[in-house]
């Protein structure tokens, strides 16, 4: 019975290439050098980027 022993295939390489952009970048802020991943895709470093955090919690602050 050893020939319905369930073999595995090994896996062979990546079936496909992680996005990447090609070069480094650097920050789009001037003055800065942080250099971003390849993977990040985003034009700031952490400490420059644009984000706002929706306020969760407490009131409800009335737009004007
Ligand atoms: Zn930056």
């Amino acid at each position: 019975m050893a020939e319905n022993v369930l073999k595995g295939k090994r896996i062979m390489g990546a079936s496909r290439a992680p996005k990447a952009v090609n070069e480094a970048r650097a920050c789009a802020k001037n003055d800065c050098e942080t250099t971003l991943s390849r993977y990040n895709k985003r034009e700031y470093c952490y400490a420059h980027a644009p984000t706002k955090f929706p306020r969760l919690r407490g009131r409800i602050v009335a737009e004007n």
